[in-house]
């Protein structure tokens, strides 16, 4: 059994408890850093990165997230949660946590566009995923480690990185799973190879 923490600071927490919980998964809310020693695997939810960022730093998270990835546990980041996550972000000289090497534009798809759903094939996932984009970011550059697994009109969508997942969409908010089961296989491989 893999216990997988849900970063409980801002966003769509509960929602992401429910889809990894259908998994099989255990869940944890983590509201403090310590409670990171306990968990296999993070959720970083959508919600807004810059408010999370400021939680993220009143709860001094910061060097605590770094080091959670560092140390090879698996990190997946939805929306906001990917915007965190990325190296650079277009038009902003500072960027986050920097463990994916990418670059993210935030609200990307526009204000006329500022939710709505497509359908799209996720390498390795699903051919026919319903996904919900709310003033979505997308990623407009990866690096060379930086696997694509989904795009939508051109734009990526989602990725992976070794240990490190993200999407633009927020997979929580239906009730297909799939990229919540992908990510806990990740996590169920990655702590079978750590232990
Ligand atoms: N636009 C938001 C941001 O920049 C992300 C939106 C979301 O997570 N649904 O943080």
């Amino acid at each position: 059994m893999v216990r997988i923490g849900v970063l409980g600071l801002q966003g769509a927490i509960q929602e992401h408890v429910r889809s990894i919980e259908t998994t099989g998964a255990e869940t944890v809310v983590i509201k403090r850093t310590d409670q990171l020693a306990d968990i296999d695997g993070l959720v970083i939810p959508g919600g807004e990165s810059t408010t999370m960022r400021r939680l993220i730093d009143k709860y001094d998270f910061f060097e605590a997230l770094r080091h959670f990835g560092e140390q090879g546990y698996p990190i997946f980041g939805t929306c906001a949660g990917l915007i965190l996550l990325a190296k650079e972000i277009e038009g902003q000289d500072q960027a986050h946590l920097e463990l994916m090497d990418m670059t993210v534009e935030r609200n990307a798809f526009g204000r006329q566009r500022e939710s709505f759903e497509a359908t799209l094939a996720i390498q390795g996932v699903a051919d026919d995923f319903e996904a919900v984009f709310i003033r979505a970011p997308y990623i407009t550059q990866v690096g060379s480690d930086v696997e694509i697994l989904a795009t939508y009109q051109d734009k990526i969508v989602a990725a992976q990185q070794g240990h490190y997942l993200c999407s633009a969409f927020h997979p929580e908010l239906t009730d297909d799973d799939r990229l919540a089961a992908y990510f806990v296989d990740m996590v169920k491989n990655i702590k079978g190879i750590k232990q």
